[in-house]
């Protein structure tokens, strides 16, 4: 049985969810964690996680595109959902200054209320970072040992990858280590090394090869696991559990959830 880390299942249409979970199942995915990013979707997923218990887990956040929006309605809301059946994780939170939606002291200091936050309820994080990284890193540093987390679709290289293990985190390997381009992907792979990786698929974005340009689906999680597999020189059922048995572990899931 395979878990996905990381698909955004409410952003597809209400019409495509069961499909898009009946092909999950198929294809021996029995997981699949579905981060929220932000105001506007922190209900929807956690409604979601609860009609789905038995396939999925929620994480609550705000994402930085929305940090602005963090304002003391939208903690309150927040904190209340933590405690909803099925939420396992605050996420997906962090910084991203490539697309810079909200100013980068906002994104800082929402990243950094919803880490302390995470700390004071015991939950892990999920992680997004993109031209952030040194900031993304000194916050992190500042609270290494207390934080439990995953870098999502991480994609920054070898001494950022080391410096993730050595805080304790996981690397969530993403559709991208298929891409032909992608070695910065495929050295994460090899640095972090196995017991250091989630395999996600960030559905809808980042379809893997064989399927590149379409809408991605946990599905095809399956295509992540193998090229992991094949750059590890590993097997690809030793990725499959390995991968599972980390998820499982970070997001605290119960011994059954992930068996389909
Ligand atoms: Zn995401």
């Amino acid at each position: 049985m395979l878990v996905d880390s990381h698909a955004h299942l409410n952003m597809y249409e209400p019409g495509e969810l069961p499909g898009v979970l009946e092909r999950a199942v198929l294809a021996g995915v029995g997981g699949i964690v579905v981060p929220a990013t932000g105001p506007d979707d922190l209900e929807a997923v956690t409604a979601l996680v609860r009609d789905h218990l038995e396939l999925l887990a929620g994480a609550v956040g705000v994402h930085p595109h929305e940090a602005s929006s963090l304002n003391g309605e939208v903690k309150e809301r927040l904190e209340r959902l933590l405690g909803s059946d099925g939420i396992v994780a605050i996420g997906e939170i962090g910084l991203d200054y490539h697309y810079m939606s909200s100013p980068r002291e906002d994104q800082i200091k929402a990243l950094e209320w919803q880490l302390d936050l995470a700390m004071e309820s015991g939950l892990p994080v999920i992680l997004h970072n993109r031209e952030s990284w040194e900031d993304m890193e000194s916050i992190l540093a500042s609270r290494a040992g207390a934080l439990h987390g995953v870098c999502h679709s991480f994609s920054e290289g070898e001494a950022a990858t080391r410096s993730v293990v050595e805080m304790g985190l996981y690397v969530g390997i993403s559709g991208m280590v298929t891409f032909r381009r992608a070695d910065n992907v495929r050295e994460v792979v090899r640095t972090a090394g196995m017991d250091r990786i989630l395999v996600e698929t960030d559905s809808p974005y980042l379809a893997p090869v064989p399927h590149r340009g379409r809408r991605n689906e946990p599905a095809w999680v399956r295509h992540v696991a193998e090229a992991v597999a094949l750059e590890l020189e590993l097997g690809v059922r030793e990725v499959v559990v390995r991968a599972t048995a980390s998820a499982r572990r970070l997001f605290r899931l119960p011994e059954g959830w992930g068996a389909v």
